[in-house]
């Protein structure tokens, strides 16, 4: 098993009751780090609540919407009594919807924006002042290959992921003095729940992996164990990046069969 440095680490995700956040608390627990999890999925807070529980290291939850700063205060204040202070975030909560553009409903694409952008940037204000406040800290956020190129049925998702990749490489500006890095990864597809809600099975294997030069989807946990190096001190000199881990999916427009 692959050690990632983190024993003893604080470490908060958000969405990390399922899919990827859920992948890298549990990576996380292995690797000897104390995790907080942010979730509106109360249930399923539980249950990752108790898988990391089983590796002896201390785990915390609290379900809490990234839209709400209030809620995202309580939780980072909850995790600094139980875990210690935090020294590391994986911002990971986000949605996705489908619809074409001429068509896509002002809420539904309000809702997108809303967390996966807005989500992402009050987890990384509230926990980042915490970080400036001791002069250290990592953050990663979750962007896609969506925020690299556009992807046509999907402009709400396109919009909020290619503005998450602004977010992290302003926030690494404006506290890299402070000790603070941040970064965000840029996934290909994953296989997760939000995947599989959101294509159709026929998508999956006639179109995602016949083009993926390594011929399938991503599993969880080949996500997450970028974000855990990020957060690592194996990445003291890295802030600002946005890092695919798309299988090379946007190394071309080729794929070679
Ligand atoms: P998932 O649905 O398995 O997990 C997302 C988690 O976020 C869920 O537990 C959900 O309850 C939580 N969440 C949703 N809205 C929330 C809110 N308002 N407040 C707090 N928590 C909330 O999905 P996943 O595939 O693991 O996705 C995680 C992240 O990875 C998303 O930001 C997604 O955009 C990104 N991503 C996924 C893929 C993929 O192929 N699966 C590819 C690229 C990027």
């Amino acid at each position: 098993m692959i050690s990632y440095g983190l024993k003893d680490r604080t470490i908060a995700i958000t969405g990390g009751a399922s899919g990827i956040g859920r992948a890298a608390a549990l990576m996380l627990a292995r690797d000897g780090s104390n995790v907080g999890i942010i979730d509106v999925n109360g249930g399923n807070i539980d249950k990752v609540l108790a898988e990391i529980r089983e590796h002896g290291v201390k785990a915390s939850g609290f379900v809490a919407d990234v839209r709400d700063a209030g809620q995202i205060r309580q939780a980072a204040e909850r995790f600094e009594q139980e875990l210690g202070a935090v020294d590391g975030l994986f911002a990971c909560a986000g949605i996705s919807n489908t619809a074409p553009a001429e068509t896509m409903e002002e809420a539904a694409f309000e809702d997108v924006i809303d967390i996966n952008l807005k989500g992402a940037f009050l987890s990384c204000r509230e926990f980042g002042r915490r970080m400036i406040e001791r002069g250290r800290g990592s953050i990663v956020v979750i962007s896609s290959v969506d925020g690299l190129g556009g992807h046509p049925g999907r402009i709400s998702y396109v919009s909020s992921k290619h503005a998450v990749n602004g977010l992290a490489k302003n926030l690494a500006l404006e506290w890299g003095r402070h000790g603070v890095r941040v970064n965000a990864i840029a996934p290909g597809f994953v296989d997760t729940p939000l995947l599989r809600a959101s294509m159709p099975a026929k998508f999956i294997t006639g179109v995602v992996e016949d083009r993926m030069p390594l011929g399938r989807m991503a599993a969880p946990e080949e996500i997450a164990s970028i974000a855990l190096m990020l957060l690592s001190d194996a990445a003291t000199y890295v802030t600002g990046a946005v890092v695919p881990i798309d299988g090379g999916l946007t190394a071309g427009y080729f794929t070679a069969r």
